[in-house]
This record gives structure tokens, sequence and C-alpha cells, in this order.
């Protein structure tokens, strides 16, 4: 008889001469069974073993097989499954539908025989087997969500959240501060001169510019909920929940001479190293003000920045051009 490995079954059975012919069955297929004589004892090696199959005697001496059946499946986890099938001497069809309503699989008429055992012990393990399958295959098609939601927050060059992610976290940031009754500030970022850049050493170069660059914004954030994101080509952004006009100022100066500090040679640069130019706007979340005009307002203060030559930092308040 081919041997079955890695299953794990359970018997519970009051009269020791059937305990003993069913177990000795089970141990002809290969398997070990665990064995109870109680409803008590099957539900702690059930708690304990998480059998795969269980043969349930319907008549216990301290309760029935059907309340351990259904203590059986209140305790199954999400992800389990046992196989339970019943063992009685009952014989009316509603006994056996009573039996699959508790939460049983199948029946087995006593006395047991070896062939019936065996056979209904086979089946179940197929289903035990697409069981575990279905557990693992559903395990890697959650990672794979995971892997993909993560994927589909961040910017494939740099790493760092992309700009989905940052329309997400702006919205979400503004609701925040605007419950907290906390000023939000936002600092926008260009790379100065980039075309010039890409134009000297090349798109590669540029690429790893980029990625250099974002590490550093990174790095300027001083909390950890501050959110920071590519924006767009060689534009950067970074959110700064509870965080006044000082604090979001202190925090670009702090990018600026990160950035300036790299000193990434740039001949065509009249610094003569990479540089970033940065644009900060801050307000107090309100009803009647938005978050597109906060961010507008960076834009229009690092547009400042570009025309006051680069390499620097300029503050706008909330709707100022
Ligand atoms: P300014 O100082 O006014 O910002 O000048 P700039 O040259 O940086 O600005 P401009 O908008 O003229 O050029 C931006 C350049 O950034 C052009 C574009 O090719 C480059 N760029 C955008 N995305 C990428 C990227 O992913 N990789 C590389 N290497 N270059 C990029
Ligand atoms: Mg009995
Ligand atoms: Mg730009
Ligand atoms: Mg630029």
């Amino acid at each position: 008889m081919k041997r079955i490995t890695r299953l794990k079954v359970l018997v519970v059975e009051d009269s020791k001469v059937a305990l003993k012919a069913i177990s000795g069955f089970i141990e002809d297929m290969g398997v070990h069974p665990l064995l109870a004589e109680n409803g008590r004892d099957a539900i702690e090696l059930y708690t304990r073993e998480r059998p795969d199959i269980i043969l349930l005697d319907i008549i216990l001496p301290d309760t029935d097989g059907y309340e351990v059946a259904k203590e059986i499946r209140r305790l199954q986890g999400k992800d389990e499954w046992t196989a339970i099938i019943f063992l009685s001497v009952m014989s009316k069809d509603e006994d056996l539908a009573r039996g699959i309503e508790v939460g049983g699989d199948d029946y087995i008429m006593k006395p047991v025989g070896s062939v019936v055992v065996q056979a209904k012990v086979r089946a179940m393990y197929r289903l035990v087997k697409m069981q575990r399958a279905l557990v693992k295959l559903a395990g890697q098609l959650n990672d794979a969500n995971l892997e993909l939601q993560r994927l589909s927050m961040t910017d494939g060059l740099t790493g760092i959240a992309n700009r989905r992610m940052f329309d997400i976290s702006l919205a979400r940031e503004w609701r925040r501060c605007l419950r907290l009754k906390k000023p939000m500030s936002v600092v926008m970022l260009d790379v100065d001169n980039f075309k010039k850049y890409n134009d000297r050493y090349g798109h590669q170069d540029g690429d790893d510019c980029l990625r250099a660059v974002a590490q550093e914004v990174l790095r300027s954030a001083p909390r950890a909920g501050d959110l920071v994101a590519r924006y767009g080509g060689e534009e950067f952004v970074m959110i700064l929940g509870e965080t006044d006009e000082d604090g979001a100022q202190w925090v670009a100066e702090r990018i600026r001479q990160h950035v300036a500090g790299l000193s990434l040679p740039h001949k065509d640069s009249s610094y003569g190293h990479v540089t970033v130019s940065c644009g900060v706007s801050s307000v107090l979340p309100g009803q009647d003000l938005s978050v597109e005009m906060l961010v507008k307002s960076a834009d229009n203060a690092l547009y400042l920045s570009k025309n006051q030559g680069r390499n620097t930092v300029t503050y706008l308040n909330y709707g100022q051009i």
C-alpha cells in the first residue's frame, strides 16, 4: 500500500477495541495516529497538534461528536482546515445530515473495516493536499499584491516615493493637520541646470545624479512621517506635517546644503557642482483653503529661487505669487 507521509490523523473513539482497530488501519497507511477517548482530550489534542483529519465517534462519554466538531470549527483559523469523518452506528439519514451540518465532511458506519477507513482517509488526504496548495497560493498572491502595491507607489529610478504616493500622502496630511489645527508645509526643489548636466555627462550620469540627490533629500527629512517624493523629471518634493514656516525653511536650507555638500562636479554650473533650488510654503489648513494652492505657492517660490540665481531657498506665503 502506498504510504502517506506528512499527515496527522486524530482518532476519537471511546471503545478501546474500536480505537485499537482503527488506529491499526491508519498505521498500515504509514501514519501514526493521535488517539483520544473522550471529547475533552480530543479538543486538547486538536488545539495542540492541529491534525489534518479527525475520525470522530459520535457517542462519547463526556460530550458528543457533534459538539466536538462544532468546537473544532470554532477554533479553526482562517487558513486552516481539518477534515472531520464521523464514526457511528446511528444509521438514520438525519444523523448523517446533522453531522454534515455541524461541520463534518464524511461519515463511516460502524462496525468499521480497513478498506472503507483507508479509502476515506485517502480521499480526505487528497482534499487536505488541495487545501494546503490553495493556502500556499493565496499566500503567494498576497505577497505579489503587496509587492505590486509597493511598486505602484515607488519611483523606479530613485526608489523613493513617486507622484502617486505624493498625491495620496498630500491629501491625507492636509486632512490630518486640518483636524489637529497644525500648520503644514511643502518644499519643492529642482536640480539646477540639469539639462546641461545631461548634455555634458550623459544621461547615465544624469540618472546617477538624480539618485544621489534623492538620497540627500531623504536624509534631510527630520521626521519619520515626512514624505519625500520624486515629483517628476529632476523635481522633488517634501511634505512636512505639523511644521510651520520656520521649520520648513530650516529643512529646505538643510536640503540645499546637503546637495551642495555632495560636491558632484558640474562644469556648466556657475557653482561648479550640482545644486538645487528650493521653494517653500506653509499654511494652517482651513476649510476654505486648498492643498493644491499650497503646492502652487511652493512652486511659485521655487520659480523665484531660479530667478534669483539658483542654489537658494525662497519662502512664499500661501497664495502668494
Ligand atoms: P533649471 O536650472 O532652470 O531647472 O534648468 P534645467 O536644465 O534643470 O531645467 P530643464 O527643465 O530645462 O531641464 C530638465 C532636464 O532634466 C531635462 C531632462 O532631460 C532632464 N531629466 C528629466 N528626467 C530625467 C531623468 O530621469 N534622467 C535624466 N538623466 N535626466 C532627466
Ligand atoms: Mg462511542
Ligand atoms: Mg525642472
Ligand atoms: Mg532643473
